[in-house]
């Protein structure tokens, strides 16, 4: 099938490395785009410097053209859309949608990390403040491709959110729905630990008038012991070397069947032969996938 009007995208946070865990978000955000004849975007989340760890954008980009995971056309670089994200927050808060808010981190201790809206009506000045976006007493819900029907309750679980921080970083929830709309991104396929930041998106995409992607949310693979698969607990870069064997290993946690005597095959055989049998139904449909299961 050739369905042109798909566009995908792969957004690392150089924060740390490529896991196993980013492999397998990548490779299905790949495989999707690929098995509908669309485009792959990348785009680098470059929006906290001090969080960045040093060489992991040029790492990242290597690992991705040594995997075979090639995309299409400039790398986006957050970084370089401050004053896009800027205009945005700037205009929600004339409009009253968002405000200026200078509650320390200690006042919101204990909240369970719903903000209580201290802030919402004190009108503060927005030097020295974190920008905060307005929710609705409402449910937003959607439904993903893998994990089926899921709604959460804005006002109740989330609260006014932040858009900018008080140090001027904007945040991802706004960056990453400003860029996808900017980009053209039809469907989005990333882990399924930003399932619960989708209603957010959702909102904001309302907002802001910007239509809404499909979504697809993939198993996040976890350690045996049910630990994450930090960028640095026990979480080695992806290794050159090991593309081929790896891929067939993210292939498997995707559901996926995998071409006879593929161990010695190149990694862009492997993936011409995996786009052409791709199928997202075989996707388990859990949220978390510990790596034992695997093997
Ligand atoms: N930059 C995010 C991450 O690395 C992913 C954002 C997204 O796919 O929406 O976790």
């Amino acid at each position: 099938m050739n369905n042109s009007s798909y566009i995908g995208r792969f957004a690392p946070t150089p924060s740390g490395h490529l896991h196993f865990g980013s492999l397998v978000a990548a490779l299905a955000s790949w495989l999707d785009a690929r098995a509908l004849g669309g485009r792959w975007l990348l785009r680098m989340e470059d929006l906290d410097p001090p969080r960045e760890v040093p060489g992991a954008q040029a790492g990242i980009l290597q690992t991705l053209e040594r995997y075979g995971l090639h995309w299409d056309g400039e790398i986006v670089r957050q970084s370089e859309r401050h004053a896009a994200y800027l205009q945005v927050v700037e205009r929600l808060q004339q409009q009253g949608l968002a405000y200026a808010c200078i509650c320390s981190r200690k006042q919101l201790e204990g909240q369970g990390g719903v903000y209580p809206g201290t802030c919402r009506d004190a009108r503060h000045a927005s030097e020295d403040a974190a920008i905060r976006l307005r929710v609705p007493q409402l449910e937003y819900r959607f439904v993903d491709r893998v994990q089926g029907e899921f709604s959460q309750h804005l006002g109740r679980d989330v609260g006014d959110f932040v858009i900018r921080r008080r140090d001027g970083l904007f945040a991802y929830q706004l960056a990453v729905v400003l860029d996808d709309a900017w980009q053209g991104v039809t469907d989005i396929v990333r882990g399924a630990d930003l399932l619960d930041s989708t209603p957010r998106q959702l909102y904001l995409q309302e907002l802001l008038g910007l239509p809404q992607p499909r979504y697809l949310h993939v198993p996040l693979i976890i350690q045996p012991d049910g630990h994450k698969l930090g960028k640095s607990y026990r979480s080695p870069p992806l290794a050159a070397g090991q593309a081929s064997p790896l891929l067939l290993r993210a292939l498997r946690a995707l559901g996926q069947s995998t071409p006879d005597a593929a161990e010695g095959a190149a990694p862009e055989e492997l993936l011409a032969w995996a786009a052409r049998h791709w199928d997202a139904g075989r996707i388990p449909r859990c949220r978390t996938l510990a790596e034992a299961q695997l093997r």
